[in-house]
């Protein structure tokens, strides 16, 4: 806790506070740092918004989603077709065992009346059983052949939007990269501006940065304070007037360097 004693005494008035002194070129030439500094945020916002990026990370669910379903409808595939095996398996015993049957009776083995009449019973049995599991073996084999169906349409799927993201990553990159051009020939240009203001104004442009929104400069054009886009009163104008022209001025409302320009309608 700092002491009343030890704390410096508290301005009554907001414009009463430290004032800076800086040729009214340096001023200038600071709104050209805010611009400079208005880009590069923009240009930190692009990279963090850009559309390729959001469309690249639906893309990935996209992709995933599908790999996850390709899974599933693989395993349908793989168990109907060994359910379908299964099938054939018994329909090839059905009719091995008709066509054992058949050719006994066709080989005239069968004397008894009794065992004709029974072999005959149950080749029609085997017929009516074999009828039952190949009709069994076709449902089988349409739900095979809809799951197969299923399981290549979702790999074409996961293959078009693969291909896609390719092309949106191919293009976010070049977004990306053109914009850290941009960025890395932006902070040469900031370098250059900032090497010739004292930097007492830097630290006081950059921390009201800061707390506004990245605009701690602002040009004070007919009348109005472009920062705040505020006009200012009869009473700030007058002050402002009988300033001189090093005076490091702040706009009242919204606390903002505000520096004079040619056109600032004083
Ligand atoms: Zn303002």
């Amino acid at each position: 806790m700092r002491g009343r004693c030890t704390s410096p005494p508290r301005s009554p008035g907001p414009t009463k506070e430290l004032t800076l002194n800086a040729d009214p070129a340096v001023q200038l030439r600071l709104l050209d740092v805010q611009a400079v500094d208005q880009r590069l945020d923009q240009l930190a916002h692009r990279r963090k918004t850009l559309p390729e990026a959001a469309e690249l990370e639906t893309l990935a669910a996209e992709h995933s989603r599908l790999r996850d379903a390709e899974v599933v409808a693989g395993t349908v595939v793989a168990d109907l077709e060994r359910e379908q095996k299964r099938a054939d398996t018994e329909v090839e015993q059905v009719r091995a065992r008709k066509d054992r049957d058949q050719k006994r009776l066709d080989a005239g083995q069968v004397s008894s009346a009794k065992e004709l009449e029974s072999l005959q019973s149950e080749i029609a049995s085997l017929n009516r059983r074999q009828g039952v599991l190949e009709d069994a073996e076709i449902e089988i084999m349409e739900r095979l052949e809809e799951a197969q169906n299923q399981a290549a349409a979702l790999a074409a799927d996961r293959d078009s939007v693969a291909k896609k993201a390719q092309e949106v990553q191919a293009a976010r990159d070049a977004a990306w990269a053109q914009i850290d051009e941009d960025a890395a020939s932006g902070r040469a240009e900031r370098e250059t501006l900032v090497a010739g203001i004292p930097a007492d104004l830097l630290a006081l442009y950059e921390k009201i940065r800061a707390d506004r929104g990245g605009i701690g400069a602002a040009a004070l054009r007919q009348r109005r304070c472009e920062g705040c886009m505020m006009q200012l009163d009869a009473a700030e104008l007058v002050r402002i007037r009988g300033l001189a022209p090093d005076v490091v001025v702040r706009h009242d409302e919204c606390r903002r360097i505000l520096v004079r320009t040619p056109e600032s309608g004083l």
